[in-house]
């Protein structure tokens, strides 16, 4: 069929959008009508080359990351499945998660699917099953897809391993955020960070991922949700979501979480800026406790090895450093576990989209996020 989607063709270009032709789903595969596609950082990272593979390292791998559609956040309707799939059926309703989870490696056999061995598969963007395209540009290049998903296209193509089902009387246009921000946010304070009633919670930096976090936090029972955020108007707003304290800088979240905490400091930290930076380790494992956590679920340039921390205190202080990924949850529990929420009235979703843009307008979307305007943007395709 022939759609349209935002290509990146390079790093440190802009998105350009285009007519392409999009193949019919294969074995395991599902095309999916989208409703919306949230405008996540992850993108803007392409785009900046912090999660761009180096010319020749990805040709020794074997890998064509360029040129890709982007997107990852997306929600739709299934309208046609490819061969085999019994899972999901036409007119069916899906999220997008961008970790898939086969069921059937390791990692998801043993409850830690964010970490599902297809995850190998995702700088790629081929499809698991054939490592072959089903979108190609007009003049008939093929074109990999962000995560193997491409949600910056009304239609695309993607793994059953990709997809949650969900119910039908959820608005597809909020569902689509937890696919990725949503649910990386919140998971990062409810099992990253493990945040339990009456802690004391450091989050740096309220996008997306930043929001859901405060909302996770909150949600966990912290009784003090500090944020660190130089945005002014995020720095009020975010107060609406369970923040207690907000402040612009590292050194006045310091000096504040001392004061809250008599000295004690805070018991977890967690970093969602737009960019991770080596010395913002030490920033969050100085305002922990001992046997306080640091989560860092920000994603950094990808060859960056740059750490700055404190080792004594470290060590001798018993503090944790934790990795995060997808907020460290499992999609096929945690989408429609987060949705419940949302229809509950527990999470909030649509404050946190804050503008809508067409495709077409998808450059004008990043450039807001790079200016601080948005907590979400989101493209509608209905
Ligand atoms: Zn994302
Ligand atoms: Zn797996």
């Amino acid at each position: 069929m022939d759609t349209r989607a935002a290509i990146l063709w390079a790093p440190h270009t802009e998105w350009s959008v285009e007519d392409i032709t999009l193949d019919p789903p294969k074995k395991g595969e599902v095309l999916v009508k989208l409703a919306a596609s949230g405008l996540c950082h992850s993108d803007e990272h392409m785009v900046t080359g912090d999660m761009a593979l180096p010319t020749d390292i990805a040709e020794m791998m074997g890998i064509a990351q360029f040129p890709v559609i982007g997107g990852h956040e997306g929600a739709g309707e299934v309208i046609e499945v490819g061969e085999g799939v019994t899972e999901l059926e036409v007119g069916d309703h899906v999220v997008f998660s961008f970790i898939p989870s086969c069921g059937r490696c390791p990692s998801c056999r043993s409850g830690r699917s964010q970490v599902c061995d297809l995850g190998a598969f995702l700088l790629g963007g081929r499809q698991f099953t054939d490592q072959t395209a089903r979108h190609h540009s007009k003049d008939g290049k093929d074109l990999g897809t962000m995560v193997a998903l491409g949600t910056f296209s009304p239609y695309t193509v993607v793994s059953l391993d990709s997809c949650v089902k969900i119910d039908k009387d959820i608005p597809l246009e909020k569902a689509a955020l937890v696919g990725c921000g949503v649910t990386t946010g919140w998971g990062s304070a409810v099992y990253a960070a493990d945040v339990q009633p009456g802690e004391t919670v450091v989050i740096y930096g309220v996008g997306g991922i930043g929001n859901a976090a405060v909302q996770g936090a909150a949600f966990a029972g912290a009784r003090y949700v500090v944020v660190v955020e130089p945005v002014e108007w995020k720095r009020e707003a975010i107060k609406d979501f369970g923040a207690t304290h907000a402040v612009a800088t590292h050194f006045e979240a310091h000096v504040l979480v001392s004061e809250l905490t008599r000295g004690a400091m805070a018991d977890k930290a967690i970093l969602t800026v737009g960019t991770a930076e080596g010395h913002q380790v030490g920033e969050l494992t100085s305002i922990i406790k001992k046997a306080g956590r640091a989560v860092i679920t920000s994603v950094s340039p990808m060859l960056n090895e740059d750490v700055k921390l404190n080792l004594f205190d470290f060590a001798m202080q018993r503090k944790e450093l934790v990795g995060c990924i997808f907020g460290n949850a499992n999609p096929q529990v945690d989408i429609p576990k987060l949705l419940g929420l949302y229809m509950d009235g527990k999470l909030k979703l649509d404050e946190m989209i804050t503008t809508e843009y067409a495709l077409e307008d998808i450059n004008q979307g990043y450039q807001d996020m790079r200016d601080g305007k948005n907590f979400r943007g989101v493209i509608r395709y209905t």
